[in-house]
């Protein structure tokens, strides 16, 4: 029986029920520009306005503490944030004459390009190694604090093998020095609790359609004080900083699907670690398999194994021919040959980072689709083995 599973989540998700019927007012009858002073216009901008105070509550925006004003600012989405992020406080730093960057080895492109990107400009970047389990230590980032240090961003979890880093314990440290913190929290937002204020995040990347919004929207929450750069020049849009009419479908999706992710963090987490250990049970006992990441410290819906003498791009093609979508790596490195940066960066040879399988979940999976997932996956694995020269040399060694 042919089935179809979507179990590829960290690379996008689907419009939710609720967020599209939350959006859908604004894509028909609700066209006014948020920048108009007539009714149509007002209500445009009342539920963007809505949309950016359910956001700052669900990161844990103090509602009233004036110690600590925020800045919730709608963006094209993920990347966009992060290089806003990035690329604005190093500008910004800069002229105080610091412009030495922190960040890891194993952060999304979007982070790690901002960041090259910045070094052919003159900016100085360290990379920070993480663990053979997929974190950072703290004291690491510590080390590499100096006198001219801008900015450190480091995610908050992994899009590839689901690891959670230790976030409040580096925003101590970068309050305690002085040095302004970014974490981009794609992966994060719905799954863990986040905390700005308490967790000393001054700057904060989030995306909709990790979450069952829409594509092409996203967030850079930034601590108020910290002034930013403008990324887009024109109108009065987003306090003058990102100009242009803004995207209010989009835009009260995204509140939408923030509220609703965050609500239910518990439940979540306790449905979809469920699926996660039983496939991390189950796939652990196929011989010469390793899972890639720490087993506990890690997203409750994201499962990683390299399996030895197997090549990921014919083991993704026999699982879609099965009606399984997953992904080897990242979305973004598929479609080249290299072996992913997050495989390398926590020790896996180049072998055997090509034989890795990433099945991410949400709440639209069921426990039936991991049975359907395990029925045919060690049968896959096996033909896969018998066809490879590669893995016939290993076996025999
Ligand atoms: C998907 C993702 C992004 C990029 O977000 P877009 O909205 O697709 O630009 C950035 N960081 C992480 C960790 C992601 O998973």
């Amino acid at each position: 029986m042919k089935r179809f599973v979507y179990a590829d989540n960290a690379a996008t998700t689907r419009i939710s029920p609720q967020v599209l019927d939350a959006m859908m007012p604004w894509l028909t009858d609700g066209y006014g520009n948020a920048s108009s002073i007539y009714r149509k216009g007002r209500e445009a901008r009342i539920a963007m306005e809505e949309a950016r105070h359910k956001i700052e509550r669900a990161l844990g925006v103090p509602e009233s503490r004036p110690d600590f004003p925020v800045e919730v600012y709608f963006t094209s989405g993920g990347s966009e944030a992060d290089n806003w992020a990035i690329k604005g406080v190093a500008h910004l730093m800069a002229q105080q004459g610091k412009k030495h960057i922190i960040t890891t080895v194993f952060e999304h492109h979007a982070v790690l390009h901002t960041c090259a990107a910045l070094e052919k400009e003159g900016f100085d970047v360290t990379y920070l190694p993480v663990s053979d389990k997929g974190l950072i230590d703290p004291a690491q980032v510590e080390q590499a604090i100096r006198p001219d240090t801008a900015l450190v961003s480091v995610m908050y979890a992994n899009n590839e093998i689901g690891t959670i880093q230790p976030i409040p314990e580096i925003g101590a440290i970068c309050k305690q020095h002085g040095v302004l913190f970014h974490t981009d929290a794609v992966q994060a937002v719905g799954n863990l609790p986040i905390q700005v204020a308490e967790q000393n995040i001054d700057l904060l990347s989030l995306s909709g359609h990790k979450l069952h919004a829409q594509k092409g929207i996203g967030v850079l929450y930034c601590r108020k004080g910290i002034k930013l750069p403008n990324l887009i020049d024109g109108g009065a849009q987003e306090r003058g900083h990102r100009a242009g009419t803004e995207n209010i479908a989009a835009i009260v999706g995204l509140g939408a699907a923030v509220e609703a992710a965050c609500a239910d963090i518990a439940g979540r987490a306790a449905r979809l670690s469920a699926m996660r250990d039983r496939l991390i049970a189950a796939i652990g006992q196929i011989p010469r398999v390793h899972l890639n990441g720490d087993a506990v410290r890690r997203l409750p819906g994201n499962v990683n194994f390299s399996f030895e003498g197997v090549e990921g791009e014919s083991l993704l093609l026999m699982l879609d021919a099965l009606g399984i979508c997953a992904s080897s790596g990242s979305a973004c490195t598929s479609g080249s040959l290299d072996p992913s940066h997050v495989l390398l960066g926590i020790g896996l040879p180049h072998e055997v980072a090509h034989g890795s399988l990433r099945l991410t979940f949400s709440d639209e999976n069921t426990m039936e689709e991991i049975d359907y997932i395990l029925d045919v996956l060690p049968g896959v694995i096996e033909r896969l083995r018998a066809m490879s020269p590669l893995w016939e040399r290993m076996s025999k060694a």
